[in-house]
């Protein structure tokens, strides 16, 4: 496994930090990695509180991070939302910035 994994996973649930329906505090067992392209890392986010999954899809930049919550329901994660978010990431090569909608100036690429 990527070591990074680890430390990605330590600045998402930094930046999540808590559930948005019940403010539960996610713990790192809450997200689960489901797979990466060269610089989109997906996760599945899910509170064990109130039962909410979230897919996570976090850009990391050469000194920029950003962390998008890519979907959010009240019904768990179903095995074809993780196909949609493995089948976006494989066609999905880091214009997350375009993405977003936000100029990301000094990325130095
Ligand atoms: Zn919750």
């Amino acid at each position: 496994m990527d070591p990074r994994w680890e430390r990605v996973r330590a600045i998402v649930l930094n930046l999540v930090e808590r559930c948005a329906v019940c403010g539960q505090r996610f713990d790192p067992e809450d997200l689960q990695a489901l797979g990466r392209s060269r610089s989109t890392w997906a996760f599945r986010l899910t509170c064990r509180s109130c039962g909410v999954s979230s897919l996570i899809a976090a850009v990391i930049g050469e000194e920029e991070f950003a962390v998008s919550s890519a979907h959010s329901k009240r019904e768990p994660v179903t095995e074809r939302d993780v196909e949609e978010i493995r089948t976006f990431l494989e066609h999905f090569d880091g214009d997350f910035q375009r993405l977003f909608g936000y100029s990301g100036n000094g990325g130095g690429r």
